[in-house]
Formats: structure tokens, sequence, C-alpha cells
């Protein structure tokens, strides 16, 4: 009886909303038609090219080694992020993943500096601005959690997000090293994109065994 009385009201509600939105519109419209017989038509902001910088990418390898630099200063920004979520989380199997993972990290960097050397260029590190931000929301959930499976499982989460990143970084280094003929550099990406898919199966797994159904009971 009480379902189909809020029903009923519902649907009352929603035709009356959808009668003032039509009629909103079309006022709207009526305006918009007045507006652009006065003035010149307006162009439209979305869908606009992008004007590059003078330091822009001339080709496919610049754009390589740009993305290089992208993820050299994302693994060194790494070193520094997984540490405090290994001290901050509780359950072992989590400070084990991050721990070993932390150790993975240093040997990429170490890669990463193989691949420059590879291809001829400096390491240099270009700050990433999506890591930058992701490490940004993984430290904010440790503020907004208390020590527990609930924190692990933000950790886990925020994590989960960097590793998805990181994948998808090393694929198209990988693409791109293949297309540019570096299959050197290439295989040595492609030990990198490995390890980050399996760190992030593990987190996975741990989630599903160890921490998710914890955290559900606090
Ligand atoms: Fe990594
Ligand atoms: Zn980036
Ligand atoms: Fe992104
Ligand atoms: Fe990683």
């Amino acid at each position: 009886m009480v379902i189909n009385l809020d029903f009923k009201n519902l649907k009352l509600y929603i035709m009356k909303t959808d009668t003032k939105e039509s009629q909103k519109s079309t006022t709207e419209k009526g305006k918009s038609k007045d507006t652009t017989t006065k003035s010149a038509p307006k162009k439209t902001t979305t869908g606009k090219e992008v004007k590059a910088k003078k330091s822009a990418a001339e080709d496919l390898r610049e754009f390589f080694v740009d993305a290089l630099k992208d993820i050299y200063w994302a693994e060194k920004a790494l070193t520094k992020a997984l540490p405090k979520m290994a001290k901050n989380a509780r359950t072992p199997k989590l400070v084990d993943a991050l721990t070993s993972h932390l150790a993975e990290t240093e040997g990429q960097i170490d890669r990463l500096e193989k691949v420059f050397d590879l291809v001829g260029e400096k390491a240099v590190a270009k700050k990433c601005d999506a890591m930058a931000g992701l490490i940004k929301e993984g430290e904010s959930i440790l503020e907004e959690t208390e020590p527990g499976p609930v924190r692990d499982a933000g950790i886990i989460a925020a994590c989960q997000k960097i590793e998805h990143y990181e994948i998808a970084t090393y694929g198209t280094l990988c693409a791109y090293a293949k297309t540019l003929g570096e299959t050197e550099a290439g295989s040595l990406l492609h030990a990198s994109l490995e390890e980050e898919k399996n760190a992030d199966l593990t987190l996975t797994k741990a989630a599903y065994n160890d921490i998710n159904f914890a955290a559900a009971s606090e």
C-alpha cells in the first residue's frame, strides 16, 4: 500500500518536473535564437584544437622519450610513497606485498636507466602529474581512516589505481619501443609491465582473502 502510494507520488513528481524542464528549455531555446540573430555566432569552446608548446615532440621517438621521463619520475616518487603505505598497513600480507613491490620499483628505476642508455638519452625525470595526483589521493585515504582493515582496504584501492596507471604506461612504452625498433629497450619495459601486472594481482588477492571481509565486519 505504502509502496503504491510512493510510486504514484513519484510519477506525479516526475511529470511535474518534466513539464517544467521542457518549458524552460523551450524558452531558453527562444532566447538563444534571439541573441544569435543580433550578434555574431559564438564559437563553441568544446572540441577546440590545442595549440602545442614550442617544446612539443616532433616525432614518436621524442614522444617516447618524454613518456620515459614521466614514468622515471613516477617510479622515483613511488619509492617514497610505498614505504609510507607499508608503514600504515596492518595486514601482514599487504605489508609484504608493498615491501616486495618497493624492491621491484627500485629495480624498475635501474631498468629505466638502462632503457635511457639504450636509446641514447640522458636519464631525466619529468614530473608526472597523474602519479602525483594518485599519490596525493593515497595520502588523503590515510588521513581519512584509522589504522586497521578499513585503512588497509583503502591502501589497496589507492595502490591498485597506481598499478593500473603504470600498466597503461608500460604497455604504451612497450608498443612505442617495438614500433621504433628498440627491441632491447622494449623487452626491459616489458619486464616492468609484467611486474606491475603481478603487483596488481597480489593486491587483488590480499583484498579478497584477507582484508575486505575484515573491513566489512568492522
Ligand atoms: Fe613501477
Ligand atoms: Zn604521467
Ligand atoms: Fe590518468
Ligand atoms: Fe608498480
